[in-house]
Order: structure tokens, then C-alpha cells, then sequence
């Protein structure tokens, strides 16, 4: 799993035209696997999050299904000086221990590096933030709590949720994007050196609940606006909902999963996303698309 580390993580620039984008696109995109399975209800023997390398110094966790239904996806992202780890997971699964792992053979084959693990979320709801413990009062741990004025704080947000911020690894800088609606503090990050954008539960492939439908709303403009100018070679989301059939959902709770949809979703999907969020007006209704549904809570 930790294949290519020697690989540079040097920082994309800004696409201004299509055709440089597609290239940077190219430059940069990782590998994902075929299928994200994350097993049964029943855990064989103890269970353990699944773990893949997109690309050098960027981790995807997988938590297995038979510990939360939600079985959601984490993120680790490593830089020369900090390393962020987006989201703590569901509960009822150590998850300091893999994070520490990969740490641990990173630093062993980087000079000691990165010093400061930084510990944020995509927001703040149960399903990802249930493994806080595990890093609150760490010996080199910065844990930033779930609430909007920590969030703000940490980050440096002064017109919330207007500004989009940054944060440097060392030699990774990531632009951090305010997206409420699913919930307050919610955030967008885009990893300049792999062209990411990790939106959360905001938009993955599944149920996209929306509880404040008007800050929902410039969230996605927000998103469509800031991707318009920068290359995009994935979406990244917390979940997936979705079978591989179009307009399918597992139901609520669905523990086994051996036909989900993949994990990444396109700029294109995004626009559709905004545009039938846009065209709603402010009332909205359970709207399905092929690979994911507006669903107002
Ligand atoms: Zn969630």
C-alpha cells in the first residue's frame, strides 16, 4: 500500500483552458480499485478498515460494513511538514491505530516526516466524527473540533462561509471550501497536487439530505464556481449509496453492498448537481439522478 512514496508531490497550476486542463488532469490522477467492498453484516475475525494509495501521500480509508451500515470513507492526506486526516469514522472500530500505521512507515521512509497530524472533518455528524477520541489530547495531534466556530478558527475563515482558505502540508497545499447546507460546518477540500475535490456528504453517490436548502444551494454554486478554473480529476464523497444500476439506492441501513456504485463522480455530475439544485428555487423536492438523489430533509 505504500507503492511510489518517492514520487513528488509538487502542487498543479491553475487550468485556464480545457485542453490544459485534460493534460494536468492526466498528470495527476491516481488509480482507484475496481470495487470498494466493504463486506457483510458479520466480521470475520477482527475488523480492520480497508486502505488504498491513490497516489503518493494520498490515503483512502474504507470502514468496513460489518462495524457501522454507514460504512463511510476517510481520508489521509500527508504533506512534508503536517498531515490532515479528514474524518474519524462511525464508531465501534479503532482508528487511530491504521492512521498511525501509515504514519509510521511514511516517516520511516521520509526522514521523520511530517511532524504535526492535523485531525478535521468533512462535518460534523456522527457517522464522522465518532473516532475523535482517539486523537483528542495526542502528543502531536491537532484535533479540530466539529463545531463552526472551531472550524472557522482553525482554518481562518473571516466571511463565513464566502472565503475559501488554505492550508499548507509543506510542499501540499490544499484550498479549503465552506459548504453548509447538509450541515453547518460542512467543508469542501481540493488537493492541489492530485486535482481532488473531497466534498463530504454533500455530494457522493447516494442520498444527498439537505437541511438548509438555501445554504445547500450557493454551496453548490460555490463548488461549480471554484472547479470552473481548476483542473478536476476526482470527486470524492464520504459514502456510497448507490448501486451500480442507475437511479438505485441501497436502502437505509444496508449493511452488504456487492453491487455499489464507484466512489468517484465527475465535474460534469457536479454541474448537473447544481443545476437541478439551482432550478428548484428554494423548494425543493427528492429529485433522483442516475447516480445520486436530492433528498430535503
Ligand atoms: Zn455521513
Amino acid at each position: 500500500m505504500l507503492r511510489g512514496l518517492t514520487q513528488s508531490l509538487a502542487p498543479i497550476a491553475v487550468c485556464l483552458a480545457l485542453t490544459a486542463c485534460s493534460k494536468t488532469i492526466a498528470q495527476h490522477a491516481g488509480r482507484m480499485p475496481t470495487t470498494w467492498y466493504a463486506g457483510g453484516p458479520t466480521c470475520n475475525g477482527r475488523p480492520a478498515f480497508r486502505i488504498h494509495e491513490y497516489r503518493p501521500g494520498f490515503f483512502i480509508l474504507r470502514q468496513p460494513a460489518c462495524t457501522n451500515y454507514e460504512k463511510p470513507f476517510l481520508y489521509l492526506l500527508i504533506g512534508k511538514t503536517r498531515a490532515l486526516l479528514l474524518d474519524t469514522g462511525a464508531g465501534g472500530i479503532a482508528v487511530a491505530e491504521p492512521v498511525d500505521s501509515i504514519l509510521g512507515a511514511w516517516r520511516a521512509s521520509h526522514g521523520g516526516a511530517p511532524r504535526e497530524l492535523v485531525v478535521a472533518h468533512s462535518h460534523g455528524h456522527g457517522d464522522h466524527v465518532a473516532g475523535d477520541a482517539q486523537f483528542r489530547n495526542r502528543t502531536g495531534v491537532t484535533l479540530v473540533e466539529k463545531d463552526t466556530a472551531s472550524v472557522r478558527e482553525f482554518f481562518g475563515f473571516r466571511a463565513w462561509p464566502a472565503d475559501i482558505v488554505s492550508l499548507d502540508l509543506g510542499d501540499r497545499v490544499l484550498d479549503v471550501i465552506a459548504i453548509p447546507g447538509h450541515e453547518p460546518a460542512g467543508l469542501a477540500f481540493y488537493d492541489r497536487a492530485t486535482a481532488v475535490l473531497l466534498t463530504g456528504d454533500t455530494f457522493y453517490p447516494g442520498r444527498l439530505y439537505v437541511r438548509d436548502t438555501a445554504a445547500f444551494a450557493t454551496s453548490t454554486a460555490r463548488l461549480v464556481a471554484f472547479t470552473a478554473t481548476r483542473p478536476v480529476s476526482a470527486i470524492l464523497g464520504t459514502h456510497i449509496e448507490q448501486a451500480r444500476t442507475p437511479f438505485t439506492d441501497y436502502p437505509v441501513g444496508t449493511q452488504d453492498q456487492p453491487d455499489e456504485d464507484r466512489l468517484e463522480l465527475s465535474r460534469a455530475e457536479l454541474v448537473t448537481l447544481d443545476s437541478a439544485v439551482q432550478a428548484m428555487r428554494g423548494r425543493f423536492t427528492r429529485t433522483r439522478l442516475p447516480r445520486f438523489t436530492v433528498w430535503p430533509k
